[in-house]
């Protein structure tokens, strides 16, 4: 009990000091809200994915891949405020912002039972390459806020077999083609997925390219159903 009154105190004097800012907005932070304040998480534009039948997202892998359920917990547009979320988690050093949102995301949509029988999930991988320069994947920081609330593990299942950077300046339809069979089942865990109803997880999904190639990598696993999860979704027109 005085551990808590002296680190909030604390808190509060650093507040002061070096204000602690909202990740979507910039205003300071006050008392216990961490990274993003309480108005922007109350005006958060979420896609309500989860209580859609045959939502947006499960649209675009309609005739593609067999999946359950495919949800996201917020859209994304690249001029609101809410767009500095992700860019944050992924460029700015704040992987705990994405287990924080992860976290949030689950503990708001896992009562429409949109994860209900996911055993595991699987972060869609960063090529090795990127990974070194982050030092850490965003999808698996993603992953790992969602899990601890549905009580299940994070496999790191996939690797990314090139870099896709040279990806971004290519069309929507290049780049399904250019990311088939970019990524794959690391062997070690071919068993682990077996049989297994499997949550794949990414920042945010555009035009489902990547998500797609991972998905027909772990689809060719026997036995497996899958899910989708992305913490962002772009609209698509
Ligand atoms: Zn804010």
């Amino acid at each position: 009990m005085a551990f808590v009154r002296v680190s909030s105190w604390l808190r509060s004097a650093a507040d002061v000091v070096l204000p602690r800012r909202c990740s979507a907005c910039g205003t300071a932070l006050t008392g216990d809200e961490r990274y993003v304040c309480r108005r922007c998480l109350m005006e958060l534009p979420r896609t309500r994915f989860e209580s859609i039948d045959f939502n947006d997202f499960e649209q675009r892998f309609a005739g593609q891949v067999p999946v359950e359920r495919a949800v996201s917990y917020f859209y994304y547009e690249r001029h609101s405020p809410y767009a500095a979320i992700l860019h944050d988690i992924k460029y700015h050093g704040m992987p705990q912002l994405g287990v924080w949102m992860g976290e949030r995301a689950a503990a708001a949509m896992a009562p429409s039972g949109c994860f209900d029988g996911v055993d595991l999930l699987v972060p869609v991988p960063l090529h090795f390459t990127k990974l070194a320069d982050r030092g850490y994947n965003q999808s698996e920081r993603i992953a790992t806020g969602v899990a601890r609330k549905l009580g299940v593990p994070v496999v790191d299942a996939l690797k990314a077999l090139h870099a896709t950077t040279t990806q971004t300046h290519k069309t929507a339809q290049q780049r399904l083609a250019g990311k088939e069979g970019v990524f794959a089942v690391k062997s070690k865990h071919t068993a682990t997925l077996a049989g297994k109803h499997i949550l794949l997880v990414d920042d945010v999904v555009t035009t489902g390219a990547t998500l797609m190639a991972c998905a027909r990598a772990i689809k060719a696993v026997p036995g497996t159903t899958l899910s989708l999860f992305t913490l962002a979704a772009a609209h698509l027109d």
